[in-house]
């Protein structure tokens, strides 16, 4: 059994008639987190949109072991990729709960969709002290939790984070990511998180890729990333 979750093999994407990604090879392995980290408009969300589906490709996307590229959106999510989109996208007028229940569709049987919503709320236990009010009033913190803990009710093998800590406060971020290294630990979740908080992405990510106008720049521990002078000086301010 390979050890990667999904692979990305002469990777093109865009909108249309726009190419915005050009021979993408990358791998995400097993149970770890891979940082995708590159400046703004390189191209992270249009990787993550073309996995789920959500954009024109070309190339090939194999997860674990087997072809999902051109696979409509709902039944990419359902082998098992959920995909938490910037600005969060939270239905204001649910409650909490029935936002976690939302994200529970493709779960059978109200007893999983239950046993789901504890385990979210072990994760997140400001999720289960407001479950009955609306997700339109939450923190920007919580919302974040929110949308976090209404894709893990899909049951993914491959968690997909844009940019969770965009516009939070470093308390509520260190809190937020925190928890996220906890899910990965605890349940051996795959995670590939977007983030313009590099360092951050960096020193809780095992492995990482840099998109540099569409392309792969560079990718590999890490660790290896930190210790780069070429790295540090253009995504580290050092
Ligand atoms: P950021 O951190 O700013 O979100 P990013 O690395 O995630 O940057 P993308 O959002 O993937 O970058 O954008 C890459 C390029 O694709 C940009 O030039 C952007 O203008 C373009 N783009 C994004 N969405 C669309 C769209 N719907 N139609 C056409 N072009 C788009």
């Amino acid at each position: 059994m390979s050890d990667m979750l999904l692979e990305t093999r002469a990777l093109g994407a865009g909108y249309g008639p726009v190419t915005v990604l050009r021979d993408i090879a990358v791998q995400i392995p097993k149970g770890q987190i891979t940082a995708l980290i590159g400046a703004n408009g390189a191209g992270k969300t249009t990787l993550l949109r073309a996995i789920s589906g959500l954009c024109t490709t070309t190339g090939d996307i194999l997860f674990d072991g087997s072809p999902i590229t051109r696979l409509a959106t709902n039944r990419i999510a359902a082998r098992g990729i959920a995909h938490v989109p910037d600005g969060r996208g939270t239905l204001a007028g649910l409650s909490v709960e029935d936002n976690l229940l939302v994200g529970g569709y493709l779960q059978r049987g109200r007893a999983a969709r239950a046993a789901g919503i504890e385990r979210i709320y072990s994760h997140f236990p400001k999720l289960k002290q407001r479950r009955q009010q609306q997700a339109g009033t939450l923190s920007g913190g919580e919302q974040q939790m929110l949308a976090i803990g209404r894709a893990l009710m899909q049951g993914p093998r491959l968690l997909m984070l844009d940019e969770p800590s965009f516009g939070l406060a470093p308390l509520i971020v260190r809190e937020l990511f925190t928890i996220i290294a906890d899910i990965n630990r605890t349940e051996g979740l795959s995670i590939l998180l977007v983030e313009q908080n590099v360092h951050q992405a960096l020193s809780m990510s095992e492995r990482a890729i840099l998109i540099e106008h569409g392309q792969v720049a560079r990718s590999g521990p890490s660790a290896e990333f930190l210790g780069n002078d070429d790295i540090r000086r253009a995504y580290l301010g050092s």
